[in-house]
Parts: structure tokens; sequence; C-alpha cells
């Protein structure tokens, strides 16, 4: 983010129009009914994406009598906020609200949890919809997941600059394996936490692993180090294994599902929405974190931009008295992403991407 783009998010004034950043802060805690109008003006209407009348709606159309509860109108969110209406557009099957910030361009798909802010994947807990002709987004989403991007002041949300690395899995648990090599996930992870440690400790970070060797370290054990060191942030590195869906590539960055949102992946039977864990303390900072690394990721790499996902399974994030991510820095499991991650070359570009993102002021 640039200085100009970040005054204004503060609202310090700049050449561009500032968004209104208190109707940004107080934009309607769900369950909420925003105003819009039954019928759409002509205006509206020429907005809208052609339907053929005789056609089945698409999936990203509501039933008529869905409630607007809980949703939020897209084009009065944009007035609320001083911003320029939103452009409706097709991409292929979707419809895509395009929405101008001064920081950035977000880009709401309807009807598909995957939204882009500053040309970057953010997936988003409930897909929009159309509702009585109005795309709207989720009011969750808006509180929970765009203003904490938006609001972002550019600085890194920590409270010192230790940091606790983790490669994933080690010892008797190797984790994914690469099918172009036959070598091991735990391998590549310590290896990248290796090369991303002198890069960090050059930016004047104090840098620890939470095993630097082929060892067996149990999560909680992982967590209790952090703890232990007082870290002001935590990133657990990972490569990903699609069990079987051999086309499936990319990097994806996590954080925790902050309470009463829906997750992008749960892992085992169900999950309680309502359950409030430890990390969920630093839910815009764990954001924002992720979204940097995610940025940094897939602008250095030729990788796919999976996006940046929320989950609530992961032990070793959701028990974090501190800002806390997980990078799946690709998939062992697809042969052109497998063949990538075992090249050194290919490492070092995913370490220094981290530590570009990472080469901020900190926040305090
Ligand atoms: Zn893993």
């Amino acid at each position: 983010m640039t200085t100009c783009a970040a005054a204004v998010v503060l609202g310090l004034g700049c050449r561009h129009t500032p968004v209104r950043v208190t109707a940004l802060r107080q934009a309607r805690p769900c369950p909420v009914v925003p105003v819009a109008t039954a019928e759409p003006t002509p205006q509206q209407t020429n907005q809208q994406p052609a339907l053929s009348p005789t056609a089945a709606p698409p999936q990203w159309v509501s039933p008529t009598n869905l409630s607007y509860e809980g949703w939020i109108d897209i084009r009065q969110w944009a007035r609320d906020i001083g911003i320029p209406s939103p452009v409706l557009a097709m991409a292929g099957t979707n419809c895509v609200a395009h929405l101008k910030f001064p920081m950035g361009n977000l880009d709401i798909r309807l009807g598909r949890h995957q939204a882009r802010w500053q040309e970057c994947e953010l997936w988003l807990a409930h897909p929009p919809l159309f509702i009585r002709g109005q795309p709207c987004v989720h009011a969750q989403d808006i509180q929970s997941t765009l203003l904490p991007l938006l609001t972002d002041n550019g600085q890194l949300p920590v409270t010192n600059r230790v940091i606790v690395l983790d490669p994933g899995h080690g010892g008797s648990n190797p984790g994914a394996r690469n099918i172009a090599t036959g070598r091991w996930e735990k391998e590549y992870t310590l290896d990248l936490a290796l090369r991303l440690k002198p890069l960090l400790e050059d930016q004047g970070w104090t840098v620890f692993l939470t095993r630097t060797n082929d060892s067996d370290v149990t999560l909680s054990n992982r967590v209790a180090m952090a703890d232990a060191l007082g870290a002001g942030l935590f990133i657990s590195l990972h490569f990903n294994d699609a069990n079987g869906r051999a086309a499936e590539s990319g990097i994806e960055t996590y954080c925790m599902t902050p309470p009463g949102l829906p997750s992008a992946f749960v892992r085992g039977p169900s999950e309680t929405p309502s359950v409030v864990f430890p990390n969920n303390a630093h839910d815009a900072a764990n954001l924002r974190v992720a979204f940097r690394l995610q940025r940094a990721l897939v602008s250095r790499t030729s990788a796919v931009d999976r996006g940046v996902r929320r989950a609530r399974f992961m032990a070793v994030l959701r028990n974090q008295s501190r800002p806390a991510v997980l990078v799946e820095a690709g998939y062992l499991s697809n042969l052109r992403d497998a063949r990538l991650i075992a090249s050194p070359e290919h490492r070092q570009a995913l370490a220094m991407a981290i530590a570009h993102a990472l080469g901020v002021p900190p926040h305090f």
C-alpha cells in the first residue's frame, strides 16, 4: 500500500476522494435490512446483466422471496462509504461487481466465494447474491473479511519483531509426498524455514523455528514454544496434497475463521461456528498478515492464486495468542507444482516472497 493510500484509509486526506471511514466502520452489523428499492431504477436496470426471460435463473440469483436479512446491497454500501457505484459485468458465466477504492479494486463475484482485492484472491464466507435484482454481499463478510483489509494501514499488526516459523510435520509425521521426487513435505517445510530465517534476520526480526531437524514436535508444543518466546507473529509452513485430485494446484494462505462465520474448509464431520478460540482475538490482524503473504507469494512466483482462506481445524493456529497464519505453498500432488517445489531456486523464491511481505514497519 502506498503512503497516499494509507493516508486515505486513515482519513488524512489525499488527492483522491477519501472513503468515509466512519461509514466503513459502521457497515451495519448483521442482521440488517439494507435500503433497497423493490423495483430497480432505469439506470440500475441498465447495469444488470442480461438474463434470458425463458432461461432458468443462474445459481447466483436468489429466489425473489429471499429476505434481505443479513445482506447488504452493494450499491447502497458504495453510496454509504463514498465510492463510485459498482460496475456490473459478466465474466464467463458469472456476474462481477467491480468496486473502486482509492487503495485498490475489489471484484465481488456473484454466486462465488472467491472475491478479488488488490489483485489477490480472497475467500468470502458467503457467496454474494442478487436479491430482488440487487447485488448483495453478506454483512458478516463486510465486517469480518472486507473491512479489515479496506482499513489496513499498511503496517504489520504485530506487537514485537519476534517471529516463530513452524516447519510443518517432522519425524514420524512426514506429511505429503512429492509425486515428482518421492521426497516428503517435512523436508521441504524445514528447507523453506531455514531459507527464510536469515532473510528475516536481515530485516531485524528475531527468528525461532519450532524444529531445526527431522524431529517430532506436537502441535501443542509448537504453540507453547511461541508462548514461551513471547512471539509477536507465528507462521506455519506447509505444502499441500489434494488426495488424488492431481489437477489441483496453487498457493493458499489460511487463518482462523472468525466466530459466527462458516469456514472455507472443514476437516471432520462438522464445525461449530459459534465457538471462540484464543486466536480469534487477532482475527483482523490474522487476515491482514495472511493477505500480505498470499499476495507476495503469488505475485513473486508463477503459482496459481488459491487465495486467502479461513478454517478452524488447525490446532497450531487456533490456540495462538498472537497473529498466526498457515501457508500452503503449493501442491505436492500436482506434477507442475511438485517439480517447482523440488527446485531449490523456487523454494528460495518462496522464502524471498514471504520475507518481502514481512519487510514493512511493524505497528507498535
Ligand atoms: Zn502439511
